[in-house]
């Protein structure tokens, strides 16, 4: 039998919500019976897409999109808290709320420890993603949300089958899944999540300009060292760094060396303005 699973590649991602409007396309106004009721018009994002801001320097922000369907995972918060069997998972690796079993079960919205349980008031019934069971039961190869990425960054298939294409695109690469200690062992997985982020900007202070070219080092208090220099707007960005304490640097010819020591416990850091005066 197969373990559906599905992997994002954050860095192709574009934010176009694709993937959010091909989900409620497929749902919104649509029964499958079994599988789920129609998806409300409005509030319910089972392919919801969460947007993270990068703040390498006030004049360089990056948005970085994170599409979060269900996780469809090994070990299934929603399914422990549901009464009567209302939550199974299919031999497929599926976890479906059975709308008939799942009426009047709300507490399932606050079971699924992502947000990813939706209460439908008309129907007085929990949702979520389903992988759209319903077309993968027709023979479809993937879900809509999949389907309707225009970069492709979205994969899905059979992590049981090596020649799959999810399995093939996962090779050798180091996925993740979002959100890991909470322990449910999700089965959407992530390439190119954010990681903890230092950045600022150094300034010439006699000059009053940007300073271009300053060498940048960052030491940890574990003796790790990694340097790199300020670039034409005089900004300078670690990236994937562990949460800890740093000393950092600056040198410069004709200007006085700084450092300053910092605990990096935030998941993104700006230093703000970090002036050198003259030697
Ligand atoms: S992500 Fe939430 S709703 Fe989906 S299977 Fe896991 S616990 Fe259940
Ligand atoms: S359709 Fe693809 S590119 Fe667009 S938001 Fe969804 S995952 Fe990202």
């Amino acid at each position: 039998m197969a373990k559906y699973a599905m992997a994002i590649d954050l860095n192709y991602c574009i934010g176009c919500y694709n993937c959010q409007i091909a989900c409620k396309d497929e749902h919104v106004g649509n029964e499958y019976p079994s599988i789920t009721k129609p998806q409300p018009t409005f509030g319910h994002f089972w392919m919801s897409i969460q947007e993270i801001e990068r703040v390498y320097s006030p004049s360089n922000i990056e948005v970085v999109y994170i599409p979060t369907p269900c996780r469809h995972c090994d070990d299934p918060a929603c399914m422990k808290a549901a009464k009567d069997g209302a939550v199974y998972k299919r031999e497929d690796g599926i976890v479906i709320i059975d709308p008939e079993k799942a009426k009047g079960q709300r507490g399932l919205v606050e079971a699924c420890p992502y947000g990813s349980i939706y209460w439908n008031e008309e129907e007085e019934i929990p949702q979520k993603c389903t992988f759209c069971a319903h077309l993968l039961d027709d023979g479809w190869k993937e879900p809509r949300c999949v389907q309707s990425c225009p970069v492709s960054c979205m994969v899905f298939g059979d992590l049981d089958d090596p020649e799959s294409k999810i399995s093939k695109f996962l090779e050798g690469k180091d996925a993740e899944a979002l959100e890991p200690e909470k322990g449910t062992q999700p089965n959407v997985k992530y390439l190119g999540l954010p990681k903890p982020c230092l950045a600022g900007t150094v300034i010439f202070g006699d000059k009053d300009e940007c300073a271009k070219g300053v060498s940048v080092f960052l030491e940890g208090k574990d003796g790790s060292r990694r340097e790199t220099e300020t670039d034409f707007f005089g900004d300078f960005t670690f990236d994937n760094i562990q949460k800890a304490q740093y000393r950092i640097g600056f040198e410069a010819r004709g200007y006085r060396g700084r450092s300053v020591d910092f605990d990096m416990a935030a998941d993104e850091l700006y230093l703000g303005e970090i002036i050198l005066d003259p030697a």
